[in-house]
Order: C-alpha cells, then sequence, then structure tokens
C-alpha cells in the first residue's frame, strides 16, 4: 500500500511530482505526458497495433475482427487467471 504522505512520481522524468500540480495528476508537466504517451509500452496509441489484453505483444488483425488476445494460449490464460480471480 502506497503512504498517501509521499509525493507520486512521475512515470515521465521519475520525479516526484511538485505540490502544485493537481491531486490527480499523473505526470509533473505536459512536457512529461507527451513525452511518455509517446514513447510508453503501456499505453494503447489510437493509431498503433492492438496489444493482446494478456501478453500485451502487438496483435495482427485479421480483416475487421477484434481480436483481444494475440493467440488462443493468451485467451485461455486470460480467461483461466479471470476465473482465478473471481474465487
Ligand atoms: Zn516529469
Ligand atoms: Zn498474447
Amino acid at each position: 500500500m502506497p503512504d498517501t504522505d509521499d509525493p507520486a512520481i512521475c512515470p515521465g522524468c521519475g520525479q516526484p511530482l511538485p505540490p502544485q500540480v493537481r491531486a490527480d495528476a499523473v505526470y509533473c508537466s505536459d512536457r512529461c505526458r507527451m513525452r511518455h504517451r509517446r514513447s510508453g509500452v503501456r499505453l494503447t496509441e489510437p493509431r498503433g497495433p492492438t496489444l493482446c489484453s494478456n501478453c500485451l505483444k502487438p496483435i495482427r488483425s485479421y480483416g475487421r475482427v477484434h481480436r483481444a488476445y494475440c493467440s488462443a494460449g493468451c485467451r485461455q490464460a486470460a480467461y483461466r487467471a479471470r476465473k482465478q480471480a473471481a474465487n
């Protein structure tokens, strides 16, 4: 559990957020936000490839079918993980 008194760390530059940013701010500045979004791996870009929900590899699209996973194995793994989380 993170201590709420600790300043959040900017994912863009790794520095603690300055106290004057908004309470829900994630980045210390617009520059960090834009830079991190461009190089970010976890964030899906609107025009980038769809990432597998299980292993986060880019999914090759087959026609117009929307796929959430890169393979049947990943789909099953995610399904099993969901079932385990429900227990
Ligand atoms: Zn920053
Ligand atoms: Zn996958």
